[in-house]
């Protein structure tokens, strides 16, 4: 791997459709990337099967949610499938400050206010389904949702998928590997980033005086 100078943790901002494969590529990047850890969401929608408080998700009632927006505790939050989501602040900042690098798995309303709000500390990709047959089918074959509730998911994929434009990477993931290697190189290129290496200038000087 290059050797970089100290540097800002990245703000990795992941969006896409339900059953896109998003989940995939970011799990499998976790597992291989220990530089990155991913922002924990709070929501007030149920736990699915096999999701645990605190890995997942910090399950809150609305009420519980509404006192986190009001002691401004939340960095971005947005209401997507009639459910309250956002992303809780403070481990975010702790991260970023000792350069680690952070992945949101969030919509495109919280991608768009942490742009407002990270600014250059943002990378956003979006992850796009090879063809609505194909998106359709890995919805289904979750087996988890009822149908009605895999229906209002394909409707609200065309709504999100509207919003590629406002993002600095598109992927189209037709094939999981190549997918990642590409997430790993847009992510390799990034933390190398002149603007982003704030040790920098103190290497350099050191590296003409030594
Ligand atoms: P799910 O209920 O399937 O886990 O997530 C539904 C949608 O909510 C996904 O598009 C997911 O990216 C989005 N989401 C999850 N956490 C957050 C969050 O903290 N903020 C925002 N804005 N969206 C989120």
């Amino acid at each position: 791997m290059t050797e970089q100078a100290s540097r800002r943790g990245l703000m990795l901002v992941f969006c896409a459709p339900s059953g896109a494969g998003k989940t995939t590529i970011t799990r499998q990047l976790l597992e291989k990337d220990h530089k990155i850890s991913l922002s924990v969401s709070a929501t007030t929608r149920e736990s699915r099967p096999g999701e645990d408080e605190g890995t997942h998700y910090f399950f809150k009632s609305v009420d519980e949610f509404k006192h986190m927006i009001a002691d401004d505790e939340l960095l971005e939050w947005a209401e997507v499938f009639g459910n309250y989501y956002g992303t809780p602040m403070a481990p975010v900042e702790k991260a970023l400050s000792e350069g680690h690098d952070v992945l949101f798995d969030i919509d495109w309303q919280g991608a768009r206010q942490l742009r407002e709000k990270g600014g250059d500390d943002v990378v956003s990709v979006f992850v796009l389904p090879p063809s609505s047959g194909e998106l359709e089918r890995r919805l289904r074959d979750r087996g988890q949702d009822a149908d009605d509730v895999i229906m209002k998911r394909m409707a609200k994929a065309g709504a999100e998928i509207s919003h590629w434009e406002e993002f600095d990477y598109v992927l189209i993931n037709d094939d999981l590997e190549r997918c990642l290697a590409d997430v790993e190189h847009i992510i390799g290129a990034e933390r190398v980033k002149r603007a982003r290496q704030t040790g920098l200038p103190g290497f350099v000087k050191k590296l003409l005086t030594d």
